[in-house]
């Protein structure tokens, strides 16, 4: 194909947003011709899946609680098993990215449809791919049956979002928004989501940080989220989550921290050599926007370096070395004397 044609392509068919959308999952469940739902939820979600339990009645199968980051398979055998038990043929997986990644898991094994209810704003849910560890290995696969039908957004899920992981997670979501914007191949469509993500979480993330309970503000986050989760199923992926992947991998990070604090350095390393996306995300902040997120970032009260995350320095050189050996599709070139320096700085 050639290099100038791009791609587009959907995948959660429907999406609610709004708050008290989560009372429309048992009516989601049924349009999808659903006789006994499996609840997969977050611990913190628990009562949440109880009240679903209530309202699903006699079409209510049961509820898996122990989803776990980067869905283990030993995790997904035994919710497998749950599913066989109680003879489930349909799934509300509900919770963060680990939730929705084992309602993912469940759904290639089984071929059960899917409805995912996210309370965090890592994007999993507008994705059809998924991370799997076996014996301490990561694996990604990327199969449109990974991806959940139907997604129902109720901002009033996130209220319950502490501080910490309500920076992070959305700080995450500008990520995806931020890689879309730079990648040269993405759509006019991801383009587009991209801005609007960005706009929302620029805009709404401030505001949410002050009101935890403002739910304008977490349901502009929460659609900004969405669309954020978009790009990350429609454009190539460059140095941030290159990166992500390989410290995430090799010293087993959490998540939405790793990409927080990564974020600003990729931004100043990337913005001269995208400039389109600089002037872009310039309107958005009203100027300089890579002092802007890291002022953002600045703001979490957990680990804010990579040296307060636990990644010992005399392993940058390898890991900058094995990123530009092989390195995903970026605005500059990624060598490993640059990203050496990069990561020495958010040490
Ligand atoms: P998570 O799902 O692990 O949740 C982090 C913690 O926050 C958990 O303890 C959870 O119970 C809690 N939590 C979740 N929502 C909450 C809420 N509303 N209130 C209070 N506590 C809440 O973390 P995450 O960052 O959402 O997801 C990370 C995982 O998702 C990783 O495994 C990552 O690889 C995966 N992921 C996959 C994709 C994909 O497209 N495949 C995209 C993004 C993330």
């Amino acid at each position: 194909m050639g290099t100038d044609i791009r791609v587009h392509e959907v995948y959660a068919g429907r999406v609610l947003q709004g708050a008290g959308a989560r009372d429309l999952v048992p009516d989601e469940t049924e349009r999808l011709g659903a006789r006994r739902v499996l609840v997969v939820a977050a611990p913190s979600s628990a009562g949440t899946a109880r009240d679903l339990a209530d309202r699903l009645g006699e079409r209510y199968a049961g509820t898996f609680g122990r989803p776990a980051q980067h869905t283990p398979v030993e995790v997904t055998a035994d919710a497998l098993d749950l599913a066989r038990e109680v003879r489930a043929d349909a799934l509300v997986a509900i919770g963060g990215g680990s939730a929705i990644g084992l309602g993912k898991a469940l759904a290639v094994r089984t071929g059960m449809p899917q409805v995912a209810v996210p309370t965090t704003y890592a994007g999993s849910e507008a994705t059809p791919v998924l991370g799997e560890t076996e014996s301490g290995v990561k694996t990604t696969r990327r199969d449109p049956a990974l991806a959940p039908g139907t997604v129902v957004y109720d901002p009033e899920l996130t209220l319950t979002m502490p501080r910490g992981l309500t920076l992070t997670s959305a700080l995450n979501a500008l990520a995806h928004a931020v890689e879309a914007l730079w990648d040269a191949r993405a759509s006019a469509a991801t383009r587009a989501f991209g801005i609007e993500a960005a706009d929302g979480i620029l805009t709404a993330l401030p505001v949410a940080l002050d009101h935890p309970a403002d739910v304008d503000a977490r349901s502009r986050l929460q659609e900004a989220a969405w669309l954020a989760g978009a790009c990350l199923a429609q454009a190539r992926m460059g140095l941030h989550h290159q990166l992500a992947h390989a410290l995430g991998g090799t010293f087993g990070l959490p998540h939405a921290e790793l990409h927080a604090l990564l974020l600003p350095y990729v931004m100043r390393f990337n913005l001269p050599a995208a400039p389109d996306t600089a002037s872009r995300l310039a309107r958005v902040v009203n100027g300089d926007p890579t002092p802007a997120v890291a002022a953002l970032a600045a703001l979490h009260d957990g680990p804010t370096t990579l040296e307060a995350l636990g990644v010992p320095r005399a392993e940058l050189r390898a890991v900058a070395e094995r990123v530009a050996a092989d390195p995903y599709p970026n605005p500059r070139p990624v060598t490993a004397d640059a990203v050496e320096e990069l990561l020495l700085a958010a040490w």
